[in-house]
């Protein structure tokens, strides 16, 4: 049995009607349309907004039964709530700014606590749905921070988020005042859906940018999980359209709007009013095209549907405006006593006007500025069951990634975008078939159903969500500690004590740090060791007082009763090549640093740009590799560094020789990262934690710093009790 699936979107795909005999409406819209099939499965529940309605009660309580009949989830949004989390912050700031519309910010965007306040409503919403087994899959740009809160509630829960606008480069979405919340919002999710590899891409350097993460090309590792990350194009009701354009009554309609005239050119646009959709520059193209070509004046007519949408926006009521006036200059211009060349209307077509329209025309003009995906393009493939037609679409629609054999136009460039005007309608026969044939084959191959099937079974696959680690893991290692009479700490400091940084010297301990190793250092039946990598400089500034124990350098120095002593003997002959490498990259990588210790030289790209920063520390890698094959040198992959040290010197070595010295029962040891594996099983009967994520041959895993000073902390206090 598949399991239940909890949708969540702004809005439910039906309304309120405010009629107590019929309380509900189906509304239109790509989202509705592409998850239908997963609710009417009858295995989904569908959380979301039913449309803004004041309801006598009688009314309400008619629409919450048919609501719930339906299998829906209402979520009351206040005329306060719709203003500022859909208008201000939704559709005023995400919508310009995913599109790369920058100018249309405005000045200082206000709402931003009441999209929070709403998203959480939304979470709440689900949480109180959520039944063990359950998948969640939230949507779109409104509910950013809606994984993130439900991660909270809901730890062990399969979160599964889909955008479904571009994701837009990193330079565009660090303007965000919110990059990061928006950023951590989302990394409450397991898989998040991109329609593109473009917008993934984009989304992955954002995560190195903006968190200073480390993703690989379709996960990310955050706060000790895996987030995925990958491409599902959406896809249509092929099926819908094909049959629809097969109706009598849809042919004879068709036939209807291309006039009786066989030589009469018919160009399409079907468009929500929006800025994005690049309508005026549409019309411009259109403009030059007569001009450039006049023998089509009076034999060509452009028809464009504007779908009325977000009216309540003075911005959009400017737009409407300008389209407008383009439109009147046009005709006034190039119209003859006959005819017109731009037909605008403003309202919605039903659907078997919009299936005679797309088999109407001769070319189809989708050509946005930005879009996500595009459905209408689809559409009008999947309409065109003659075979005949010309899909025109702009390269920065998400379509344009599936749909190689259109006509592609960068619709900034009015007069290139003319030009394939007159392209398209010479255009062979034989040439327009063969590109629709092909388009139509990939248009079907991934439609509504497969699109959403195929996220809901990724999603299902990933099983590491639910795989976290508790409050049990540590009172389970409290226990196991409990009748050891001597103990010895070994634990790593950068990653492990503390989080790591952006720069090292900020990794300093807090107060509460280093009172906590004190006392740790201070327990009778134990005795606390630091074992890092960093310069004994460091850690002798951090922790002066002389009990605490310290190893340096990745175990060629250790601190003991105040002084401190090398390992063993080494042979740095090999520094001055190493050095002079590492110096060359550092030039070339700006902001990053070399830094140098006792047997080992490292290059840091902490502060470099991060992206570049990775490929330098592949070419540093390959090149030290090389050059160093037949010398006694290690090259290590570190957190945001690469580094090269002497063979022989490990953390394992000191550590081996504090056991020795001081023969504990067992042993505590905890470590982030590869160096830290040589002295996780020292003892026979070591108790061994890792912790965040990477390949490990600990007993126990945590999270993060914060779980394993929880531990520490409660280890201190119970021994200070008397436990
Ligand atoms: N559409 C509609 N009413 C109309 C004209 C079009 O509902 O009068 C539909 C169209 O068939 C398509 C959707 O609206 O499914 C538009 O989706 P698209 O991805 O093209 O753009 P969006 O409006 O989502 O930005």
């Amino acid at each position: 049995m598949n399991p239940r699936v909890l949708l969540v979107s702004n809005r439910l795909p039906v309304a309120a009607t405010g009629d107590a005999a019929k309380p509900l409406r189906t509304t239109a819209g790509g989202l509705g349309t592409s998850l239908k099939g997963v609710h009417e499965s009858g295995n989904s529940v569908w959380i979301g907004w039913p449309g803004n309605m004041e309801l006598s009660p009688e009314a309400a309580e008619n629409l919450n039964e048919a609501l719930q009949e339906k299998g829906f989830v209402p979520v009351d949004l206040t005329p306060g709530d719709l203003k500022d989390y859909y208008d201000n912050i939704s559709n005023g700031v995400l919508w310009p700014l995913f599109h790369y519309l920058i100018h249309q910010l405005p000045y200082n965007a206000k709402g931003w606590e009441t999209y929070r306040n709403v998203n959480m409503k939304f979470a709440e919403a689900t949480a109180s749905q959520y039944q063990a087994g359950d998948l969640i899959w939230v949507h779109d740009y409104h509910l950013m921070l809606v994984p993130g809160m439900l991660r909270e509630m809901l730890p062990d829960a399969q979160i599964g988020f889909f955008l479904h606008i571009p994701f837009p480069s990193s330079e565009i979405f660090r303007i965000l005042p919110w990059r990061e919340e928006l950023l951590k919002g989302l990394m409450g999710a397991d898989l998040i859906g991109f329609h593109t590899f473009t917008y993934s891409r984009h989304f992955s350097s954002s995560l190195v940018r903006i968190l200073g993460a480390d993703p690989e090309v379709d996960r990310v590792s955050h706060n000790g999980r895996t987030v995925h990350f990958g491409v599902f194009p959406i896809g249509i009701d092929v099926h819908r359209f094909v049959q629809q354009a097969h109706l009598p009554e849809v042919k004879e309609m068709s036939q209807r709007i291309r006039r009786q005239n066989p030589e009469e050119f018919l160009a399409l646009g079907v468009d929500r009013l929006d800025y994005t959709k690049g309508i005026p520059r549409r019309l411009l193209a259109i403009e030059r095209f007569l001009e450039k070509y006049p023998d089509f004046r009076g034999r060509f007519r452009f028809l464009q549907i504007a779908v009325p949408t977000r009216e309540s926006s003075p911005a959009y009521n400017d737009f409407r405006s300008l389209v407008n006036e383009l439109v009147g200059r046009i005709n006034s211009t190039h119209g003859t006593m006959e005819s017109l060349p731009v037909h605008l209307l403003y309202r919605t077509v039903d659907a078997n006007e919009l299936s005679a329209l797309f088999l109407a025309a001769d070319i189809m003009m989708v050509t946005p500025l930005r879009d996500g995906m595009n459905l209408v393009a689809k559409e009008f493939v999947a309409s065109r069951v003659d075979g005949n037609g010309v899909l025109m679409i702009s390269e920065f629609a998400g379509a344009a990634a599936e749909l190689g054999e259109s006509l592609l136009v960068n619709p900034y460039d009015i007069e290139d975008v003319a030009d394939r005007i007159h392209e398209a309608l010479r255009m062979t026969d034989a040439d327009r078939r063969a590109r629709m044939s092909l388009l139509a084959q990939r248009v079907s191959q991934m439609d509504a159903g497969t699109w959403a099937r195929s996220f809901i079974s990724h999603l299902a696959s990933l099983t590491e969500g639910r795989q976290r680690v508790s409050f049990d893991t540590i009172e389970t290692i409290r226990q196991s500690i409990k009748a050891v009479d001597s103990l010895l700490f070994l634990v790593d400091y950068d990653g492990t004590l503390t989080a790591i940084r952006d720069r090292p010297a900020l990794a300093q301990p807090d107060a509460a740090l280093r009172e906590l190793v004190l006392r740790l250092s201070n327990l009778h039946r134990g005795r606390f060791w630091i074992v890092s990598g960093r310069h004994k400089h460091d850690l002798e500034t951090w922790f002066p007082e002389s009990n605490v124990g310290l190893v340096a350098e990745h175990g060629l120095w250790m601190r003991v009763e105040g002084n401190w002593t090398q390992v063993i003997e080494i042979d740095v002959s090999w520094k001055d090549k190493l050095r002079s490498i590492m110096a060359s990259f550092a030039e070339r990588t700006p902001g990053s640093q070399v830094e140098e210790k006792t047997a080992s030289i490292a290059w840091h790209y902490r502060m470099a740009d991060r992206e570049f920063g990775r490929a330098q520390a592949k070419e540093l890698r390959l090149h030290l590799l090389e050059s160093f094959s037949n010398l006694p040198v290690h090259i290590l992959n570190g957190k945001m560094c690469v580094e090269a040290r002497i063979q022989g010197v490990h953390k394992g070595v000191a550590t081996r020789r504090i056991a020795e010295m001081t023969k504990h029962e067992s042993v505590l040891a905890a470590g982030d990262d590869q160096t830290d594996e040589d002295f996780l099983d020292l003892l026979p009967n070591s108790i061994s934690i890792r912790i965040g994520r990477g390949h490990s041959k600990a007993q126990f895993r945590l999270h993060d710093p914060f779980e394993l000073r929880a531990l520490l902390e409660s280890l201190a206090s119970g021994e200070q009790n008397g436990e």
